[in-house]
């Protein structure tokens, strides 16, 4: 038996690339999603490519404290304690200020920010029982500020401070927390841009090419295992070199 990785929003992009490297790296999973389909869908093609791994599905809408609450013991009973938290799950509701409606502002920020805060305050405590545990939560290049992106960029940007207070608070319990920001990857939402935006959006990336979701479940690999015990409340881009260039590049 493996250790025991949830990921939240894993039912597909990204989230699902982070579900499928843990899995190829030995860990049982949980996929934890809003959309029962989606979820269901997810997990079946993972049994499918992993079948000596353990993995299940908990249908929670990560910003509501009960759902989450519910999911975690359930994937408690399901598969065991829970030793990596990957927080994944975000939404996008790009608007200029003047146009940014407060609906807006509160789902975004619920959705990648405070869904964050919910998983931790159900996972933590069993973490500390155990004294391990692997927290590493998913935050955006757009945290450095993007046009349109007020809540958007707040969201991520809150996703790193928090992740540097779970750091100092839970370092003496074995635990880490980190996180990732990725630049722009290709998710069924990049597909769909005409494609002279994608080209021009692969031009303005130093290594010439859009992130794959492997690339930063690659990096999530690190996080999570035990080889990283001394990295903790670090903030690792996985943007193609982008977050360096000014925007003439
Ligand atoms: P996707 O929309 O492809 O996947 C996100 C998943 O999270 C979906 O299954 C979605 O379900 C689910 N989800 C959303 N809200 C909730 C909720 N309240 N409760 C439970 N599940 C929920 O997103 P990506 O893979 O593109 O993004 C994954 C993460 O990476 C996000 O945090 C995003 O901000 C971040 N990121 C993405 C980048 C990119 O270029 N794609 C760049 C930088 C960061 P549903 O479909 O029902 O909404």
């Amino acid at each position: 038996m493996g250790e025991i990785a949830v990921v939240t929003g894993g039912g597909q992009g990204i989230g699902f690339g982070i579900a499928d490297a843990l899995a190829s790296a030995g860990y049982d999973i949980a996929i934890m999603d809003r959309d029962r389909s989606v979820a269901e869908a997810a997990v079946a093609r993972l049994r499918e490519s992993h079948p000596g791994v353990r993995v299940m599905a908990s249908i929670a809408d990560v910003t509501v404290k009960a759902e989450v609450e519910a999911g975690m013991a359930d994937i408690g009973e399901g598969l065991g304690p829970i030793d990596v938290l990957v927080n994944n799950a975000g939404i996008l509701r790009d608007r200029r200020l003047v146009n940014l409606e407060e609906e807006d502002w509160d789902a975004v920020i619920d959705t990648n920010l405070k869904s964050q805060y919910l998983t931790c305050r159900a996972v933590v405590p069993g973490m500390i029982e155990r004294n391990y545990g692997r927290i590493v939560n998913i935050s955006s290049r757009a945290w450095l500020g993007g046009f349109g992106q007020a809540n958007y960029a707040a969201a991520k940007g809150g996703v790193v401070s928090l992740t540097r207070t779970l750091a100092i608070e839970l370092a003496k319990h074995g635990i880490t927390a980190n996180a990732i920001a990725p630049g722009i990857v290709q998710t069924p939402i990049f597909d769909k841009l005409a494609e002279d935006v994608r080209t021009k959006l692969a031009a303005s990336v130093p290594a010439r090419r859009i992130g794959q979701p492997s690339d930063v479940a690659n990096a999530v690999l690190f996080f999570a295992s035990r080889q990283s015990s001394y990295v903790n409340g670090q903030l690792l881009y996985v943007c193609g070199g982008r977050s360096l260039s000014s925007p003439s590049v």
